[in-house]
């Protein structure tokens, strides 16, 4: 059992001013796993006094004591992924394998990123007699989810702790655990007090208390489009930057080529991975019309045979996150084959043989891009299968969505596929699995405004100013 009913507040563990504890179920086993507080807005005033009151000297430090900070925070990172991947696998069922592997592997890339952008970065540049300065923006609210709750938080606090920020996080009551550790390895790092803080408790009211808080200088969110909407109206009034990073629909484009069962494949293998809660998934698979039968095929062998179960036992997807989640994907599914879809594979229910546990079956539709199923995120293991006649139909189809956060190009001709890369409206287009710390990540249209990872991903905690007559 996790007991973690403290908050991380100007260096220190500190209680709640107000006690309000509140079960964290493991989706794997429905059992309470442990217990969280929930704060209120007086623990996020008391958060963000200590976050301001440090941006002062935090701000002022220089790159080498900031550099010098985030190494020793690797170093307890590296000590302690075992206990990061195990906090994953219990607060949001992500395979053990998963959890000590992708989800640990993003968390200390995005902290070795940081690092390097830090390392790099030209904060000041003079063009004629202007001088134009990158400041850190000021004390930064991070409201995260927990579909890769480590990677989420990790994106967002460690370009803002190098970029000279003070933070306050809030992770999500459905996974907090692994925020928990960060807190502590951060702690351990020895980061000067109220450079970072944590507090946990509900979006609705901590996440507004920081939304609207005039001494918040930013907000960078990740999650759902709705709360996403609701936290721009709120922080509207202060004036704050918001960054939302939301949902997605991304197609992925498989050519019509002599590669296409294998990345078939691996189209599937990424929808499925993490139960299909990943924003970025390529939960829309177009393939060539004319090979139709080969990518079914195709998918009936890979996703048939994917396993689902105990996180612990060696399986491809362990649940998905919560009870509620579990519903919602079910009532998609069900959607699906009302509107006339048809189940190349899995299906509504649990799959054969487990009767606890949020598990869901990786499934798989044929359908059309006008569907329910092909619109919305679904943010469950339920890939949408979608023939196009020729790459300009390829390209309408995939950008026929209200969302733009991510795409895929897969083939044998690199030239045709950045070709096509290019025509798609979205902020990240993996060719062939292409993948770089140092990219950006973020959305065109309703999959958000801004931008995570690598350099222009530090450039969210900064403000520019310019000194005009600066040189003579
Ligand atoms: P969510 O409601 O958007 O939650 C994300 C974070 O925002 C959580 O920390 C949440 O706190 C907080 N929050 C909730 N209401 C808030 C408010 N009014 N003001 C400020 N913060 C608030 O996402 P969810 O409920 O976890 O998932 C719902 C759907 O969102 C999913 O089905 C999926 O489609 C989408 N989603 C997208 C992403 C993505 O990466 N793009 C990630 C997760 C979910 P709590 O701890 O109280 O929830
Ligand atoms: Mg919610």
């Amino acid at each position: 059992m996790r007991d973690y009913l403290q908050f991380y507040i100007d260096g220190k563990w500190v209680d709640p001013i107000v006690a309000n504890a509140a079960e964290v179920i493991n989706p794997a086993t429905e059992e309470v796993s442990g217990h969280i507080s929930l704060g209120s807005n007086a623990d996020v005033d008391t958060a963000v006094a200590a976050a301001r009151q440090a941006f002062d000297s935090w701000s002022q430090t220089s790159v080498e004591e900031r550099l010098a900070v985030l190494r020793r925070i690797q170093e307890q990172y590296n000590a302690r992924a075992a206990d990061l991947g195990a906090a994953v696998t219990e607060e949001m069922g992500a395979p053990v394998e998963l959890g000590n592997g992708f989800h640990t592997i993003l968390g200390g890339g995005h902290l070795q990123t940081a690092i390097e952008v830090l390392e790099k970065y030209q904060f000041e540049e003079l063009r004629g007699q202007t001088l134009f300065v990158k400041e850190p923006i000021g004390v930064c609210g991070l409201i995260t989810p927990w579909n890769w709750p480590l990677n989420q938080v990790a994106v967002k606090v460690f370009p803002a702790l190098a970029a000279g920020c003070t933070v306050v996080l809030k992770p999500p009551q459905l996974a907090p655990y692994s925020a928990q550790i960060l807190a502590e390895i951060i702690d351990a790092a020895g980061v000067p007090a109220g450079v970072f803080n944590m507090v946990q408790g509900r979006g609705s009211e901590i996440g507004t208390a920081m939304s609207v808080h005039p001494d918040i200088d930013m907000i960078s969110f990740t999650g759902s489009e709705s709360v996403g909407v609701e936290i721009a109206k709120n922080a509207a009034p202060t004036v704050k930057r918001v960054c939302q990073e939301l949902g997605g629909k991304s197609a992925y484009i498989v050519l019509d080529d002599e590669l296409l069962n294998d990345k078939v494949a691996a189209a599937c293998g990424g929808m499925m991975m993490n139960c299909g809660q990943t924003c970025s998934a390529g939960s829309r698979l177009l393939v060539p019309a004319n090979r139709l039968q080969d990518a079914m095929a195709t998918i009936k062998n890979v996703v048939g045979s994917m396993t689902v179960g105990d996180p612990h036992s060696g399986v491809t997807m362990g649940p998905v996150v919560s009870k509620s989640q579990y519903n919602i994907i079910q009532d998609y599914i069900q959607k699906g084959i009302d509107e006339g879809a048809e189940v190349i594979v899995g299906g509504v229910g649990r799959p054969d043989g487990l009767n606890k546990g949020y598990y869901v079956k990786p499934t798989v539709f044929l359908t059309n891009n006008a569907t329910t199923i092909a619109r919305e995120e679904i943010f469950g293991p339920v890939l949408c299968l979608i023939p196009y006649h020729d790459l300009d139909d390829a390209v309408a189809i995939a950008n026929d969505s209200d969302f733009g956060l991510a795409g895929y190009v897969d083939g044998a001709d690199l030239a045709t596929c950045n070709a096509v890369a290019r025509r798609i409206r979205a902020g990240a287009i993996y060719v062939n699995g292409g993948f770089d710390f140092h990219s950006a990540f973020g959305g065109y249209k309703k999959s958000g405004n801004g931008r995570e990872w690598g350099e222009e991903g530090f450039d969210e905690y900064l403000e520019l100013k310019c000194i005009l007559g600066y040189a003579p």
